[in-house]
């Protein structure tokens, strides 16, 4: 598709971020620009429950069939769908103020920690046993609630090993994106964005 910034892509009619967190959690809290106001995102690309469908096909977190399948019960349960979009991105924020609190050394609100446990914890109790090749596997149930509870669980695995320590935040201008730096040598979020425009804005200031 022509037209798009090249870190977009459009996805089943969809325009999303190209995952550039290196970790699917940190992808989902990247679905809106701008984190460093919290106020409203200036661009939301969560825009319904199917985008958020889509985007969880897109990253790899559910096949396909899945998301046709869930896109389907949505569209007869309207209400419902929304409801867990609001969800999603009500954690989406929880879990911003968590990892960045903890990115930063920095404090965070009571409030946020345990908004997103309360999220991780019911995720957690919907999974199921179900028997494997060899042995058995946790799994969830194909519903509305799928999506949001899958991405809890691997924001759990997140914040409890060893990734969770680097985690970074990118310090470019209206960014505040969030990526893993296993090597302590990424600075921006991606280059191609935020280290771009960094550097033309230091090649302007040697210029004057
Ligand atoms: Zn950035």
């Amino acid at each position: 598709m022509t037209g798009l910034p090249s870190h977009l892509e459009l996805v089943q009619g969809v325009v999303l971020p190209k995952p550039v967190g290196a970790d699917p959690v940190l992808d989902f809290v990247n679905t809106r620009s701008d984190w460093t106001t919290r106020g409203p995102a200036r661009t939301e690309w969560l825009t319904s429950y199917e985008a958020f469908l889509i985007w969880n096909s897109y990253v790899g977190l559910l096949p396909p069939a899945t998301v046709f399948r869930l896109i389907e019960q949505a569209s007869g349960k309207p209400t419902e769908a929304a409801r867990r979009l609001h969800t999603a991105l009500e954690f989406r924020a929880d879990l911003y103020d968590v990892l960045t609190g903890q990115a930063t050394g920095g404090s965070f609100a009571d409030g946020s920690f345990d908004g997103a446990a309360r999220v991780i914890e019911k995720a957690s109790g919907r999974r199921q046993l179900v028997r494997a090749d060899e042995g058995a596997s946790w799994e969830l149930p194909e519903d509305l609630a799928q999506p949001l509870d899958q991405v809890a669980l691997l924001a759990a695995e997140l914040l409890t090993g060893p990734s969770r320590a680097h985690v970074r935040v990118c310090p470019g201008e209206s960014c505040g994106w969030l990526f893993l730096d296993q090597r302590g040598r990424r600075r921006w979020c991606s280059m191609a964005t935020c280290g771009n425009r960094a550097k033309v804005r230091a090649h302007a200031a040697r210029l004057r």
